[in-house]
């Protein structure tokens, strides 16, 4: 059999596909299977995959409704399989949605799981009418309550207290007198969905002390009722390896996307302070022309690969022209746009490229570049003979600040790692740095990069091997 897949309760907000979040959209983009149901908005199934298997969870394949129970079984049925599976429900899936069951059947089957909150229609539907669910002066309280009940359900209640740690003791009493006895379970919950998470468990009676005892601080949410008891098998939420880490990512749009995303995955805090921007050069003709007479079309940034369609224009004039890459992720980029690499450098950057041409490899070569960096690269080759031209496509911009809160913070909380992918990252990050920043670990991308960083003062403590984020998670990991 292969490996488990993993479930994704997603909440896709009341209506408004703006309202659905960036992980909701993350998670859709890459689902194989999405169960869905009425109230999600098409908006938002547009945003998946072509070639995705649908399962509409509102009825069967002969037009009745879907009982819960078939629900689960089709969950955990293709999570087996390997896939990735996700449930999109409307508003919030844990907010009158089933969502919790849904997480029972697949914990009962263990299938990894992971919920996505949503925006609950409780609220944002009357924020969109103008009516703000709480007001200082009008309201200090909000229920969520179920007209018509459904089958199987009690009368069970859930109190949420917000800005409780002061007074917890207090809002505790209020619950007392709300009906729940000093035996209901109740939760605190600090630093909730981020890497800090902590969470104490208790009763109505003894969650006062315990929480004291933990030194819970500001920010908390306090939950009491029954459901809390639910968190025994449904607690999803796992920390990470990076888990607690605040990893600053300096690296310029060049590097390419997905690094954020992996090192969330691994429950690190990600800041990305690009620290360059990429502009492009508007295409001249002339460019064409050098491009058709090239024998080789060489890249060594992703900047530079998808900037290429567009200074094309029209793939038939590339005839029968080979392409090389600087190395396999810079490949991967490449084969995104639809070409396959003829030759991939071994690593890690364009010395090791011009140094390893291969012999085979004859003709004119065509090095498209930014405006950063020198013409290292093309002299390598012309050394060995072989004709060899840079063609500058884009420039390179230094950013020279960044937003007043993200220094601000920083300066307040530091930052556990920061991350170079290029000697120009670390010495622009060393100048915009704001003052009194406790100096972090530094990971750097190839030892040229390490080279550079600590000749400006940086504490390089561990050297990335791959220019990936699997290449940067695991110098990390590796430094402990
Ligand atoms: N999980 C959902 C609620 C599902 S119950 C959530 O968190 O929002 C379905 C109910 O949600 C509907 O009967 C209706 O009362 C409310 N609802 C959902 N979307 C709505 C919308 N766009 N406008 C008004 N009510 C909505």
């Amino acid at each position: 059999m292969s490996s488990v897949g993993k479930v994704w309760l997603v909440g896709a907000g009341p209506g408004d596909p703006g309202l659905l979040t960036r992980k909701g959209r993350e998670v859709l983009a890459k689902a194989d299977v999405i169960l869905y149901d009425r109230l999600v908005s098409p908006g938002i199934l547009l945003g998946a995959r072509p070639g995705v298997l649908w399962i509409d969870a509102g009825k069967t394949p002969r037009g009745k409704r879907m009982e819960q129970g078939q629900i689960h079984q089709i969950l955990v049925k293709y999570a087996k399989k390997g896939l990735r599976v996700v449930r999109c429900k409307g508003g919030d899936p844990f907010v009158f949605g089933r969502g919790g069951e849904e997480a029972e059947a697949l914990w009962r089957a263990k299938i990894p799981f992971e919920v996505v909150s949503g925006v609950t229609a409780g609220i944002a539907v009357p924020a969109y009418a103008g009516i703000p669910v709480t007001h200082r002066g009008v309201s200090t309280e909000l229920s969520f309550r179920i007209g018509s009940r459904a089958e199987g359900s009690v009368h069970g209640k859930t109190l949420v207290g917000y800005m409780t740690v002061e007074g917890l003791a207090h809002f505790l009493q209020a619950a007392r007198e709300k009906g729940f006895s000093d035996r209901t379970p109740a939760a605190i919950i600090q630093n909730g969905t981020t890497p800090f998470q902590r969470v104490v468990t208790g009763t109505v009676k003894n969650l006062a002390v315990l929480a004291k005892k933990a030194q819970i601080r500001p920010p908390a949410v306090v939950v009491v009722g029954d459901v809390v008891g639910l968190r025994k098998s449904l607690q999803w939420w796992e920390k990470g390896k990076l888990a607690g880490k605040r990893i600053v990512l300096t690296g310029s749009e060049a590097l390419g996307q997905g690094w954020r995303e992996a090192l969330e995955e691994h429950g690190a805090e990600v800041w990305e302070i690009p620290m360059s921007t990429i502009e492009a050069i508007p295409p001249q003709l002339s460019w064409r022309a050098r491009i058709r007479r090239a024998n080789w079309v060489v890249f060594t940034s992703a900047a530079a690969v998808r900037l290429f369609p567009a200074i094309l224009g029209d793939w038939r004039l590339m005839g029968a022209c080979k392409f090389a890459a600087v190395g396999k992720i810079n490949a991967k980029v490449l084969a995104s746009i639809g070409i396959q690499a003829d030759w991939i450098g071994r690593g890690p950057g364009s010395r090791e490229l011009a140094e390893g041409w291969p012999k085979w490899a004859s003709g004119r070569v065509l090095h498209l570049s930014g405006n950063a960096g020198d013409n290292s690269f093309v002299q390598r080759l012309r050394k060995r003979g072989i004709q060899a031209q840079r063609l500058v496509v884009y420039r390179n911009i230094a950013n020279r600040s960044f937003h007043p809160p993200v220094q601000e913070a920083l300066r307040r909380e530091g930052a556990d790692w920061v991350v170079f992918a290029s000697g120009s990252a670390a010495i622009r990050f060393r100048k915009v740095m704001p003052k009194g920043f406790p100096t972090p670990q530094v990971v750097a991308i190839g030892p040229a990069t390490a080279r550079t960083a600590r000749s400006v003062g940086w504490r390089v403590k561990s050297i990335a091997t791959e220019p990936s984020a699997q290449g940067v998670l695991r110098a990390i990991l590796k430094a402990g």
